[in-house]
């Protein structure tokens, strides 16, 4: 919630410096939401809204920047446009307030109508809300505990003209439990893509049997391995934990560990999954090539995609697998082992 518009601010061309003001008791909580964001350190709020506002404005009081923003962290989807027609607006007024139209029919009343409001010349403010810093400072000092709930207010009361500018409807508040369940809804597309590549090859040994991708397939040699050998799930496997920064198979499942000896590859798969989910991500698709003169893939692919789509929860056509060959070279193409390689894409939920 808090490092979505923390980074929309720090990130924007005429923005030179972002301060968050919090509640110290959050300061963990804080630090590592805005990790790397290179913000302002945070100053202590007070037990009002308007009495925060006016901490952070105080804490600028050395520095004396020309304008400054003030903007609700409730509101995460704030934009650069947004941002700027803000600050634009302040070259020729004190104050500046995005606004909407009012398109629901107003009522007057307490549990029976008693009249319809007229909403022509109604708005609804948003934040951010754009002030010279000097002005809404002095502002704030003078009407200090009036219970104000927009900064945009203190500056009316103190008699500054406030210019309207376009907000957006994106621009949403998050402040009950049912806000963010909407948001996860509407937003379902807001999230950070991550993608991961694996690569493993196994080398061929006596045998009658191979696995590939989850599948047995009958063959006349068998994979070396400490596992079962296949050369398929330990790719992806490989590729999910790249996805989330989480190392490789062999941090997680070393091949000095017993437990391992002859494991189904089904186990490393389902884990590299959990560790995925427990970062926040969701698996979007994924793809593997198994690459060997020898068995055939074409025949297994269903079955194989299916497995794989099974461990990871995710629906079948979010998973392709293929075979190919390397044209007799090479020790592939000799036919001294197998390799595989698999690319995920997972989107980590920004909240
Ligand atoms: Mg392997």
């Amino acid at each position: 919630m808090l490092r979505r518009p923390a980074a929309a601010f720090s990130s924007h061309p005429e923005v030179a410096a972002v301060r968050v003001v919090i509640d110290p008791a959050d300061r963990a909580l804080y630090d590592s939401a805005v990790d790397g964001l290179g913000l302002l350190d945070p100053v202590a709020g007070g037990a009002t809204r308007q009495d925060s506002s006016r901490l952070g404005l105080e804490s600028f009081a050395d520095a004396a920047p020309r304008n400054v923003l003030i903007h609700d962290a409730a509101r995460p989807f704030v934009d650069s446009a947004m941002v700027s027609r803000v600050i634009g607006a302040l070259a020729d007024a004190p104050a500046a307030v995005p606004v909407l139209a009012v398109s629901d029919t107003l009522k007057r009343g307490n549990g029976q109508v008693a009249e319809t409001v007229d909403r022509s010349g109604l708005w609804r403010a948003q934040t951010p809300q754009g002030f010279r810093y000097a002005e809404i400072l002095t502002a704030h000092r003078d009407l200090s505990g009036q219970g104000l709930t927009d900064d945009a207010a203190v500056a009316e009361r103190a008699g500054l003209a406030v210019a309207m500018v376009a907000g957006s409807e994106d621009n949403v508040k998050i402040t009950t439990a049912e806000d963010l369940e909407r948001a996860r809804r509407d937003l379902g597309g807001v999230g950070e893509i991550r993608v991961g590549t694996g690569f493993d090859v196994h080398r061929f040994k006596p045998g009658d049997h191979v696995t590939l991708c989850g599948i047995r397939i009958p063959h006349d040699r068998a994979l070396e391995g400490h596992s079962d050998a296949d050369a398929g799930l330990h790719a992806l496997t490989d590729a999910l934990l790249g996805a989330i920064g989480a190392g490789d198979i062999g941090v997680h499942f070393p091949p000095s560990d017993a437990r391992w000896k002859d494991a189904d590859s089904e186990i490393f798969l389902r884990e590299a999954a959990e560790r995925v989910k427990a970062a926040g991500g969701a698996v979007l698709n994924a793809d593997v090539t198994l690459i060997c003169e020898a068995p055939r893939i074409g025949p297994h692919r269903t079955a194989m995609t299916e497995r794989i789509a099974g461990i990871l929860g995710i629906s079948a056509d979010r998973v392709n697998v293929k075979g190919t060959t390397t044209e007799k070279l090479g020790f592939l193409g000799r036919g001294e082992g197998i390799a595989a390689q698999a690319i995920v894409s997972v989107r980590i939920n920004i909240f």
